[in-house]
This record gives structure tokens, sequence and C-alpha cells, in this order.
């Protein structure tokens, strides 16, 4: 190795170096112990799945969880089914309707979703929750089956240990305001639009 090397990876270390100093700052000065809220949206693939992600992860550490899903599609998804199978503190709620885009019935889904919010603003009021998912939350937002500013008031009055995740694309203005985290997903490519078929294990 001749010294022009040398010199260059004496730089580089000596860069990580201050970088690292920076981010152990960072990590001694967050002291501060609460529930967050997360907001992951956006149009790629990787919102729900991260949510589970997380509640998982809750779970692992004993921790309870609830669940609600605010647009449940008509087939089993892998995620439910393994949560049936291993138990878990999990207290889930999905939307009754099978809401879809094709819906034309808006009362009813109107309906299901206000019953979908009483069960997420239960949890929401509940202190021995950890975690509460609120899955494909945007589009209740988005379509205006639910209030943004009532759903925003009532995740920021959550139990102070509480974290909140919800999900899907879009996420309104409201939301985006009192998230602590927020993840935009962006889709780069979607094995879909090259027409492969959505796969168990993979999208559901
Ligand atoms: P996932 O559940 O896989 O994490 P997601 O929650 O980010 O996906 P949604 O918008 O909720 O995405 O869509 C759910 C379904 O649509 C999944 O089957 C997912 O694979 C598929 N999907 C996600 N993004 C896209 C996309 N950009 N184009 C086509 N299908 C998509
Ligand atoms: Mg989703």
């Amino acid at each position: 190795m001749d010294s022009v090397d040398e010199e260059k990876l004496a730089r580089r270390a000596a860069r990580l170096r201050r970088r690292k100093a920076v981010v152990d700052a960072a990590i001694a000065r967050a002291d501060e112990e609460r529930g967050v809220v997360i907001v992951i949206t956006g149009n790629g693939k990787g919102k729900t799945t991260s949510a589970f992600g997380t509640l998982f992860r809750a779970l692992g550490h004993g921790q309870r969880v609830g669940l609600v899903q605010f647009i449940k599609g008509t087939t089993t998804s892998g995620e439910i089914a393994f949560l049936e199978q291993c138990g878990g503190d999990v207290r889930y709620h999905a939307m009754a309707t099978g809401f879809t885009w094709e819906t034309r019935d808006w009362e009813a889904d109107r309906r299901a979703a206000a019953t979908a919010w009483t069960h997420a603003h239960e949890m929401l009021r509940d202190e021995r929750l950890d975690l509460v998912v609120l899955d494909e939350l945007t589009y209740m937002l988005k379509y205006r089956f639910l209030d943004a500013a009532e759903v925003a008031a009532a995740i920021t009055a959550r139990p102070r240990t509480q974290s909140v995740v919800a999900t899907g694309r879009a996420a309104p203005p409201a939301l985006l305001e009192i998230a602590d985290t927020i993840s935009e997903i962006r889709e780069v490519r979607h094995a879909f639009h090259a027409g492969v078929k959505a796969r168990a294990g993979i999208d559901f």
C-alpha cells in the first residue's frame, strides 16, 4: 500500500470517528422515555409489513398490542393467520364489511369505519396497551369516513407509554403533524407491474 492510500484510509478513519462522536452525543441527548407515533406512508410496498414487524417485535418483549385493520382483504393474510396460531397478547378488530374499491354502499362502509374507529379509540385509551397498530388508517381519513382532526386528537391523547403505528398511502397533514416518526416508502419498482400475481407469504 502506498502512502497515498494510507493517507486516504487515515482520513476516512478520522471522518468515521467524528461521525461516531456526533451520533454518540445525539444518543446521549435522547433521554426522553415515551411512546411514539409512527406513520408509514407512500406508494411503495412495505407499509403493512413494517407495521407487523413492529407488532411482532413488541410481542417478543412480552408487550400488549392492539390491532385494527381498516381495510381487510377477502383472503386471510399470513400475518393474521400466524398471530392466531401463536397467540400473544393482541386485541384485534378488522373492519367488518370487506371494504373494497368497487363499493357502492358508502353508508355501510361509513358505519363499518365508525365501528372500527370505536375499537381503535378504546385501544388508544387503554393504559395496558404498549402498542396500537392502525393498519390502512389513512384511507378512512382520505375518503372522510373518519374525521382526521378527531383521529389525530385521540392519538395525541393516548397514554404516555403507548406507541402507535399507522399505515396507508397519502397520509393527510393532520396525521403527519402529530407523528414523531414518518417514513415514506417510495415505489421504485413493483413486481405486479411486470404482471406477477400477488403471492401468499409475499403480498398477503
Ligand atoms: P405490504 O402489505 O406488502 O407491506 P403495503 O401495505 O405497503 O404492502 P398496500 O398499499 O397496503 O401496500 O397494498 C397492499 C397490497 O398491495 C400488497 O399485496 C402489496 O404487495 C401490494 N402492493 C403494494 N404496493 C404496490 C404497488 N406499488 N403496486 C402494486 N401492488 C402493490
Ligand atoms: Mg398495507
